[in-house]
């Protein structure tokens, strides 16, 4: 249906013209990005629209972390490895050194970041929402307008970083964006993470795992009883988090577009009808473990896994993943697989036929990544707007690697250096977005950043 359209008429809103650098968003990539830029001193603000920082880590109810390492190394340092640090510091029984799936106890992490946040000098602002870019026609967003309990605010700032997950600000700002399929339009599915509480510890870590790569998981039972509609596939990864407390990343909801708040505001009401019924099925087909279970949270941010890709200067493809590519510009480098969830027509083949879960997952071995370069990270056409977080410059496959929380914490870091250099270097303003790059990859090294510079490659 086409929309009706309404102009605003003249307005006067208050103006805040006293950060250097501005970041929206306050997932892992946006806290990564605020800590950076504020760290080396430049006057810095973070906008986020609810009321706690770390975006699906916490709001949103991941069980835990994509692995730190390339199975050999840590490969995600800087202000990722601290927050990894830190995120264990509050769970007996995370192993110190554990760098794989660490499981995310969500209201430790929240403390975590509000504290590196806090302590680096950047400001917060919660329950702040962007909702408005202001753009020149040489490419240069002048302010932006969030809205939040003093009605509208315009900000001005040096330089902006968009870490909304879904892209709003470039996008708004004018950037071209792909998004999805692009043939298809399909969307990855998204799933709204839940938490069941009182579960017998004991049983749940010795019983059957639950996970879809053991064939003798009850989840396969519970879909083929037919008594949970609901549960349409074999997703579903689980932690334990807590004690008698396991975090649920379970089910998937298909043709849910998070840049449609009327697709969202549905799934998130169907999503915790599928976590009730996972609760239930689960007391039924796994009593020792769950028969007593509660289903104490489900996520307040739907589990969005795909939206829009900003294009960027460089557009990061499957085939650099293939060839473990190195770059000139690099600022970190991945090496999660490339992880993209099955379609609602393959997930209906799992039900007759089996599925081929290996089928879209390109596997590294030991010691291998790819590099991430600077370029991803700028908006093609905008002159003082950065990316970081899932929703950077690349194709759908990438995509499907590059949006784990390790990536997007170093990719927020890189970001928030860059934003901070180019802010004390006066690139605003000038035809280039970045600053010197490798002023750039110095400051990250002297971080501790990992990866492959000019002279290495
Ligand atoms: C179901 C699911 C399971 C996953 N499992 C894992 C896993 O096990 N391990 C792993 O490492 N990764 C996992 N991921 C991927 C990972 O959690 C996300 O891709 C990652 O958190 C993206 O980080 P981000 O900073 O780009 O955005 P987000 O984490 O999405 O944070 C974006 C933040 O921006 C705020 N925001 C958005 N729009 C606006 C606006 N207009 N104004 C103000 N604020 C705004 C949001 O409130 C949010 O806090 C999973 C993702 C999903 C969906």
């Amino acid at each position: 249906m086409k929309k009706k359209k309404y102009t605003i008429t003249s307005k006067t809103i208050d103006l805040d013209d006293t950060y250097d650098v501005i970041v929206v968003g306050g997932g892992p990539s946006g806290c990564a990005a605020a800590i950076s830029a504020a760290r080396e001193g430049v006057k810095t603000l973070l906008i986020e629209a609810t009321g706690c920082l770390g975006g699906m880590g916490t709001s949103g109810l991941v069980p835990s972390w994509a692995p730190f390492w390339d199975q050999e190394n840590i490969i995600y340092r800087g202000i990722a490895e601290e927050v990894l640090i830190k995120s264990k510091e509050n769970m007996a029984h995370v192993s110190k050194d554990e760098l794989k799936w660490v499981p995310i106890d969500a209201e430790h992490l929240k403390r975590v970041y509000d504290t590196l946040v806090c302590e680096s000098g950047a400001e917060i602002l919660f329950h702040s929402f962007l909702c408005s870019v202001e753009t020149g026609e040489n490419g240069l967003v002048s302010e932006i307008i969030v809205s939040n309990k003093s009605g509208l605010t315009a900000y001005k700032a040096k330089v902006f970083i968009d870490c909304t997950g879904d892209g709003d600000l470039a996008a708004w700002a004018g950037a071209e964006f792909m998004l999805g399929d692009e043939e298809s339009k399909e969307l990855q599915p998204a799933s709204l993470c839940f938490v069941l509480t009182n579960v017998d510890d004991y049983a749940y870590q010795y019983g059957p795992r639950l996970h879809n790569s053991n064939l003798q998981s009850p989840i396969f039972e519970m879909m083929k009883s037919g008594e949970f509609p609901r549960i349409v596939d074999s997703h579903c990864c689980n932690q334990m988090v807590g004690p008698g407390a396991v975090c649920f990343n379970a089910g998937h909801l298909w043709k849910i577009d998070n840049t449609e708040p009327g697709s969202t505001s549905q799934s998130l009401i169907e999503g915790r009808k599928i976590a009730k019924e996972f609760q239930e099925a689960l007391a039924k087909y796994q009593p020792k473990a769950f028969g007593n279970s509660f289903l104490a949270a489900t996520g307040s941010l739907m589990g969005i896994r795909e939206t829009r890709r900003i294009v960027g200067e460089y557009v990061l493809t499957e085939e650099d993943y293939l060839q473990r590519k190195g770059f000139y510009d690099e600022i970190g480098r991945n090496s999660y697989y490339i992880d993209i969830h099955h379609s609602e027509h393959e997930s209906s083949l799992e039900t007759i036929e089996g599925f081929d879960w290996e089928k879209h997952r390109a596997r590294y071995g030991a010691g291998e990544s790819y590099g991430i370069p600077f370029r991803c990270l700028v908006p093609k056409g905008l002159k003082n707007v950065l990316i970081a977080g899932r929703n950077v410059s690349c194709d759908r496959a990438v995509q499907g690697s590059i949006r784990v929380m390790p990536a997007c914490l170093v990719m927020g870091e890189g970001a928030g250096a860059a934003a901070s250099l180019m802010v004390k270097e006066k690139m605003v303003n000038t035809d280039l977005c970045g600053p010197n790059i490798k002023n750039l990859q110095k400051l990250l090294l002297d971080r501790g950043a990992y990866f492959r510079s000019n002279e290495t490659l």
